[in-house]
């Protein structure tokens, strides 16, 4: 199973990929002895080739040398010696990046942060918890409840995603509609530039002075700074949840429909849709109970007091059914909200119950545009002979066509390549954007030209200059 962009390939082959050169290998290895004990340095094919790869599987290249460090010390030491030695650095998370942006450089170190495991502290009374870059996601808020509290971004990847991906990833999840993408929740970062130099970005106050240089690394995908530490806000947990499913016998409609929420002055806590394709494929593997007469269902989340859930509940299957709803069902208690969780957040496993191989594009556009351009991913299905289920954060506007394809077949691979390209266009014509919360890494270099000009790629390039004028830091990816 390969959740991938074929059309990455071309962009990779410039930058990174290649064999070991061992006498270099060797060289920064000894360079590197000297500042860490033996288990922080991995060089055997045996060690070294897990790292190969991050969830975009299809783009594989052993590092040159892993580095798996404990302090920031060490982790200032490894930048030194690398910036000496012009070796790139790609800092790693858990690698369930899907755009290839910890992706390793056959000349380089692969930096993994995975010991960086530690929360170091949570103070319920300021809601702030100071975590290490390579604590989960999902950990964050299961410490954080004891004190009645929650981290909110929640990727569908949170049980192993790590903050420190999410912060260079800038990452959303099914809560993001009403709480903000990660760059909404970090407060503070510290990092450790390209030199080996420690800088601090914004701050645990509600504003900093000087530049917003915070905003600058969040989504900087590796390319800026290593982060070593990172101070998120907390929230309160809602007293209550419930989940409003509602079925539609058109897919404009249930796209029309999420406009209609959001402009009846509704944030729901998640909103996300399925079509029928989607529904199908899920419902058999994680039994949701969703509607596989529908064209599509929509999840509408509502969180808050008793009565504040008990009013917006109201509103929402009003609007719905105003919108043309032809089924609405609302969860009961906590476990039947789950139940209607767990398919959408299942949806990319079951994909490979139904296609040896799938690409999930992420683009996003303006909510209003929604049906409408699902309307277009319909057509291009027909005209690529690929099928292509709609799974995505519907309250950002922010898609996740699944094009499934068999990455065996030269054929069906060349087709999904140009239905996603297609997609990611038609993304940025209707005034969207050519990623949503998943990166550019390698995936999506070739459309962020469709995306910005050569003015706005060349204030890309000062700023990564201005960070790393050397070019050390996972180059390659992003903006390359
Ligand atoms: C099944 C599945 C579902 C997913 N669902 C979502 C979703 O709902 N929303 C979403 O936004 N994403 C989603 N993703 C994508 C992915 O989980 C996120 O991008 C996540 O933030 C990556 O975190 P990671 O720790 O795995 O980072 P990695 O994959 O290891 O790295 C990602 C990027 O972060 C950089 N990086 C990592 N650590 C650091 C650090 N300490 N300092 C500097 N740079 C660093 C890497 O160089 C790389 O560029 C999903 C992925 C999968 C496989």
């Amino acid at each position: 199973m390969t959740t991938t962009a074929p059309s990455a390939h071309a962009a990779l082959a410039p930058e990174g990929i290649g064999p070991i050169d061992r006498q270099r290998q060797l060289e920064v290895l000894q360079a590197l002895r000297a500042h860490l004990p033996g288990d922080c340095l991995l060089v055997h094919a045996e060690d070294t080739r897990p790292y190969e790869c991050d969830a975009l599987t299809m783009f594989r290249q052993v590092p040159m040398l892993v580095a798996l460090p404990r302090t920031e010390q060490q982790v200032v030491a490894i930048l030194r010696t690398c910036h000496r030695m012009q070796v790139p650095v790609v800092p790693r998370g858990a690698g369930t990046s899907l755009s290839g942006g910890a992706l390793p450089h056959a000349r380089g170190v692969l930096l993994s942060m995975a010991r960086f495991d530690r929360i170091v502290s949570i103070d319920p009374l300021a809601r702030i918890a100071v975590v290490q870059p390579g604590v989960r996601n999902l950990a964050i808020s299961e410490q954080a409840a004891r004190h009645g509290l929650f981290y909110a971004p929640d990727p569908s990847s949170q049980i192993a995603c790590t903050i420190g991906g999410n912060v260079a990833e800038n990452s959303g999840g099914v809560h993001c509609v009403k709480y903000g993408l990660t760059i909404h929740n970090v407060m503070r970062a510290r990092a450790v530039l390209s030199d080996g130099s420690i800088a601090l970005f914004g701050s645990e106050a509600l504003d900093s002075p000087g530049l917003d240089l915070l905003s600058v690394l969040i989504g900087s995908e590796g390319m800026l700074a290593v982060v070593t530490e990172v101070s998120v806000r907390l929230l309160p947990k809602p007293q209550l949840a419930r989940c409003v499913m509602a079925s539609f016998d058109d897919v404009e409609a249930a796209g029309n429909a999420v406009a209609a929420l959001i402009g009846a002055g509704i944030i729901p806590a998640g909103l996300e849709m399925m079509d029928r394709a989607a529904v199908a494929m899920v419902e058999p593997f994680a039994q949701a109970g969703y509607d596989l007469a529908a064209a599509a269902i929509l999840l509408c989340e509502s969180d808050g007091t008793p009565e504040e859930v008990a009013d917006e509940v109201e509103r929402m299957e009003q609007v719905l059914r105003q919108a043309g709803a032809t089924a609405l069902s609302v969860s009961r208690d906590e476990a039947e909200r789950l139940k209607f969780w767990a398919g959408r957040k299942n949806a990319f496993p079951a994909a490979g119950r139904v296609s040896p191989d799938y690409y999930c594009t992420d683009g996003t556009i303006p909510r209003k545009r929604l049906g409408e351009v699902l309307k277009a991913i319909a057509a291009m299905e027909s005209k690529y002979g690929l099928r292509c289920p709609n799974v995505f954060h519907a309250g950002d506007g922010n898609l996740h066509p699944l094009v499934l394809y068999d990455a065996s077949d030269p054929d069906s691979l060349a087709r999904a390549e140009a239905f996603g390209a297609e997609i990611l266009e038609l993304c940025v014509r209707v005034g969207g954007t050519v990623t949503g919360e998943h990166g550019v890494g390698v995936e999506k270099l070739d459309t962020m030209c469709a995306q910005f000009d050569a003015a706005t790629m060349q204030a890309f390039f000062g700023v990564r200059k201005a960070f790393d004028p050397a070019g050390i830091l996972n180059p390659g990816k992003a903006i390359w």
